[in-house]
């Protein structure tokens, strides 16, 4: 479609182009449960128009001081927002950064975020499952179509001469053109739907702004054009504006901590915990972090980035690339203001920046304290975070040298011994008199871990394992060789000496056991039947009621660090494992009684497979040779039929 647009300096007419495009398919899902959804609370709709049109004021403002050759119309920053209750519009505009076309086309037609393909992926269909997710994970600028049917956003990049508009009704396609525009910032303009007339109504708008965006720092006015009234109303502030950080905790309700973690967080739960302080002496900055009640969606993106957000005095420097805290605090959201960097910090400054380095061991140490303090004085607080985040913290064991060991005190283990969590050195309290070695099994799900053949020996003496289900387990363990000298011991690597610590429960009858001669006898056929297959087979004190089981050899890498490596493709050869059968078990007897007999070799040589291989399937590892199995597996049965 072609249009006429004027050169507002030369008065020139040229033809432009509108280009109408598809939105990307994920977004054009998202659209769909917005345009026809039923959430009660459309009204955040507002709230992250404000929130955007206030980030990108914060924006051009650190471009304007680390850039000075970028030229502005001025930098009074604000948001405007404008009903005209007739033509049934809201208009949101600011003057802050702007979007060129391809921002444009990149912000407002894909999805930008990361981590919002996720919630995508969630959506079921299902209304009312979807309308939740809402509430969970919010949908930023799209959640506009809750309320409109058609929204433009025209908008000039601070710097660049040509604005351009953006219009879309929310189903499937958007169209670009340019447009006129004097200043810099960006202009949403929002067709309110027959049903949510209520958002053109001052009360309305003025509590949705107090209610959730109060705390943002620019200033927010509010003007309403009224059918009666034919003039527009003068523009007021309507928002408090000061720095929440800054004020005194007192002054400062639940409320409006929470909807501003939402805010600098871009997060849509309640924060579970909030560390709010002032470090005054060698270096003076303003702390206001929190803990989320659920992950954030971007946890374990790779870069492990941090996304507290810095400012100086009051003024915000970047949320990015801060290294205000390590890798292991990452899920923390917040803000801290530093009254020492000079104000025209570049992000490239920030990187190893001693004044950021003090500051961020600082609050590093302070976090560590107050969780110490949470897990003695509230422990359930403390384990609800420590459910979440463990995985996370857990990565400060072997990453941050200095405070590993105060965070391995802090880290909770569930174990087979207590209900819930447990720490170390509670487990060292409840270690038996002969034990020296803190016994642990890695895997990836806690319930697995406590069905696994390797316990029973444990159990039947009452020996405490720790069970470690997270996968950053088996690396810290890899660089901690113990707890205040008690080693950390792998019950599937290396040899058990489980009789010297205790003896095993015998369920009031004591089992039969296969005679130690008999024993040597099977362990030698089994040998060489299985070959190069296992590294070696021995009796076990690790078994009660499975028949075999593997373990890692003594020198040999922990079973489950190996499935780790294997499937990130960093591990091509396996180590053969170690086979433990039970003498007390009836199949192993049997077997031990026939060893002896001439011919035993062939007549022995599928059970004793069917032993390997059973061993494997316990473990969840594939089979060498799945149809041998069903095979032998077959004729076993057939004999057992006869
Ligand atoms: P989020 O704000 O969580 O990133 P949104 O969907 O709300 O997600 O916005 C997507 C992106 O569009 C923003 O990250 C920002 O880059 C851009 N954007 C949105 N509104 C504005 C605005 N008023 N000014 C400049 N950029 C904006």
């Amino acid at each position: 479609m072609a249009e006429t647009k004027t050169d507002t300096k030369t008065g020139t007419k040229t033809e432009t182009k509108t280009e109408k495009m598809g939105f990307e398919a994920e977004v054009s899902r998202l659209l769909h449960m917005m345009v026809h959804s039923v959430y009660s609370d459309r009204e955040i709709f507002l709230r992250e128009l404000v929130s955007n049109a206030s980030d990108a004021c914060d924006k051009l403002r650190y471009e304007t001081q680390t850039d000075a050759g970028l030229k502005t119309d001025g930098d009074d920053f604000g948001v405007a927002i404008a009903v005209d209750a007739d033509a049934k519009t809201i208009t949101v505009s600011d003057n802050g950064i702007g979007m060129s076309r391809d921002d444009l086309i990149a912000n407002l037609g894909t999805i930008a975020r990361s981590g919002t393909s996720n919630f995508v992926d969630q959506l079921s269909g299902d209304g009312k499952k979807d309308v939740q997710l809402i509430g969970q994970f919010g949908v930023g600028f799209y959640s506009v179509f809750m309320v409109a049917d058609n929204v433009s956003v025209t908008s000039r990049r601070a710097g660049e001469d040509t604005a351009h508009t953006w219009t879309s009704n929310g189903e499937g396609t958007f169209e670009v053109a340019e447009a006129d525009k004097a200043s810099q910032g960006t202009e949403i303009t929002l067709h309110i739907k027959e049903d949510a007339t209520e958002f053109l109504e001052q009360y309305r708008l003025q509590t949705i702004i107090t209610t959730y965006s109060d705390h943002i720092e620019v200033p927010i006015t509010l003007a309403i054009k009224a059918t009666d009234d034919k003039e527009a109303e003068e523009a007021k502030v309507v928002n408090d504006g000061s720095a929440i950080w800054a004020r005194p905790k007192s002054d400062i309700t639940d409320e409006q901590y929470t909807e501003f973690y939402r805010h600098v967080g871009h997060a849509f739960d309640e924060p579970i915990h909030k560390l709010h302080y002032k470090a005054e002496g060698m270096q003076e900055y303003t702390v206001l972090l929190f803990v989320p009640t659920s992950k954030p969606m971007d946890l374990f993106d790779p870069a492990r980035k941090n996304r507290v957000k810095l400012y100086v005095k009051k003024v915000f420097i970047s949320d990015e690339g801060t290294d205000l805290l390590p890798g292991w605090l990452r899920f923390m959201r917040g803000v801290v203001d530093s009254q020492d960097l000079p104000l025209n910090m570049s992000r490239e400054m920030l990187q190893n920046n001693p004044v950021v380095t003090r500051m961020s061991k600082a609050i590093t140490k302070k976090i560590l304290g107050d969780f110490e303090k949470m897990a003695k004085k509230d422990t359930e607080k403390f384990e609800t975070i420590w459910s979440e985040f463990g995985g996370v913290i857990k990565e400060g064991i072997y990453e941050d040298f200095e405070r590993r060991e105060q965070i391995l005190k802090l880290a909770r283990f569930k174990s087979t011994a207590v209900e819930g969590w447990t720490t170390v050195a509670d487990y060292v309290e409840r270690m038996k008199d002969k034990q020296s070695a803190v016994y642990y099994i890695t895997g990836t799900d806690e319930a697995a871990l406590r069905k696994s053949p390797q316990l029973e020996g444990f159990k039947s003496r009452d020996i405490e394992v720790l069970l470690m289900a997270d996968a950053v387990d088996d690396f810290w363990l890899q660089s901690v060789p113990d707890f205040e000298g008690k080693p950390f011991k792998s019950i599937t690597r290396g040899a058990s000496d489980l009789d010297d610590i205790a003896e095993a429960k015998d369920d009031g009858e004591k089992k039969e056991k296969a005679t130690e001669g008999q024993m040597t006898t099977l362990i030698t056929l089994m040998k060489e039947v299985l070959g190069e297959k296992v590294a070696e087979v021995r009796a076990s004190d690790r078994l009660t009621e499975t028949a075999s089981c593997l373990v890692a050899s003594d020198t040999g890498m922990d079973m489950a660090m190996e499935r780790i490596l294997k499937a990130s493709n960093q591990l091509d050869h396996e180590a053969a494992k170690v086979l433990e059968i039970n003498p007390g078990h009836a199949v192993i007897r049997k077997l031990a009684e026939k060893a002896g007999e001439t011919g035993a070799i062939d007549a022995l040589a599928d059970p004793v497979w069917l032993i390997l291989d059973q061993a494997k399937i316990l473990e969840g590892d594939p089979l060498d040779d799945a149809t041998a199995f069903a095979r032998r597996m077959s004729s076993a049965m057939e004999k057992g039929l006869a």
